[in-house]
C-alpha cells in the first residue's frame, strides 16, 4: 500500500469472521482488507487462538468414552484446512487482492463492469444471497447517489479515494456504515476510485431515479 492505511476493521468484524459467522460477500471484504493490513492481521490471529481454545475446551468437556480413539485418529490426519487463512500480499502489484481476484478470475481488467448512471460502475460478484458484494468503479470526481442503510455496508477502497460526511478514506481504508450514517461518497479529483463493497440489505436512496433502478441494478 503506497499509503497508510486509517480505517481499519471493527472487532466484532475480526471475530465473525474468525468464528465463519459472517455471510460470504463480508468474508471478502475482511479477507481483502487483512490481506492489505498488517494491524488487522494481527488481530484476527489473536481472535483464531482465543477461538481454538474455547473450541479446544469445548471438545474437552464433552469427551466420552470411545473419545480418545477418535481424538488420536483425528491427530493421525493432521490439522483441518483452514479456509480462511490469509496470506499477507506478496505478489507484485495489483489493484485487487487476492481473495477478490478469485472471484473475479484475474485483476481488474477481467472484471465485467456494468453502467449505473452518473459515470460509475458496477460488478457484482458471485456469493451466496444474504449479503452482496459488489465492485465499484468511480471516476475521479464523481459521486455515488446520496443513500442510508437498511443494515450493513462495508466499503473497502482498492484504488483512489472516496470522501463522504464522515472522513477521507485512500486505499486500503474500510468503511463500515449503519443504518445511523445516511452519505455521498465522493471520489477525489486526479484518480479514479475503485472500491469493493458489502452490504447486507438494500441501499436506501434518498432520490427517485435511482429507487427505480434498484431492483435492476441489485444495489
Ligand atoms: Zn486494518
Ligand atoms: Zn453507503
Amino acid at each position: 500500500m503506497p499509503q497508510e492505511i486509517k480505517h481499519h476493521l471493527t472487532d466484532a468484524l475480526l471475530m465473525g469472521y474468525s468464528a465463519g459467522t459472517l455471510p460470504e460477500a463480508f468474508n471478502i471484504v475482511v479477507a481483502s482488507h487483512v490481506s492489505l493490513c498488517d494491524e488487522c492481521r494481527a488481530r484476527l490471529a489473536e481472535f483464531d487462538t482465543v477461538g481454538g481454545e474455547i473450541v479446544a475446551m469445548g471438545e474437552t468437556a464433552e469427551m466420552g468414552a470411545d473419545s480418545l480413539a477418535q481424538t488420536l485418529a483425528a491427530i493421525a490426519e493432521g490439522p483441518a484446512e483452514d479456509d480462511q487463512q490469509v496470506a499477507p500480499a506478496t505478489d507484485g502489484p495489483s489493484v485487487l487482492p487476492c481473495p477478490i481476484r478469485d472471484y473475479v478470475g484475474g485483476d481488474v481488467e477481467a472484471v465485467r463492469w456494468r453502467k449505473i448512471g452518473g459515470g460509475v460502475r458496477q460488478a457484482i460478484l458471485s456469493t451466496s444471497k444474504n449479503a452482496t458484494a459488489r465492485l465499484l468503479y468511480i471516476p475521479a470526481g464523481c459521486a455515488v447517489p446520496d443513500h442510508g442503510h437498511a443494515g450493513t455496508e462495508l466499503t473497502l477502497v482498492l484504488q483512489g479515494a472516496f470522501r463522504d460526511e464522515t472522513d477521507r478514506f485512500g486505499a486500503g481504508d474500510i468503511e463500515v456504515a449503519n443504518e445511523d450514517l445516511d452519505h455521498q461518497p465522493v471520489a477525489e479529483d486526479g484518480e479514479d476510485c475503485i472500491c469493493l463493497a458489502a452490504t447486507d440489505a438494500p441501499l436506501k436512496f434518498s432520490s427517485m431515479i435511482p429507487k427505480l433502478a434498484q431492483p435492476f441494478l441489485r444495489i
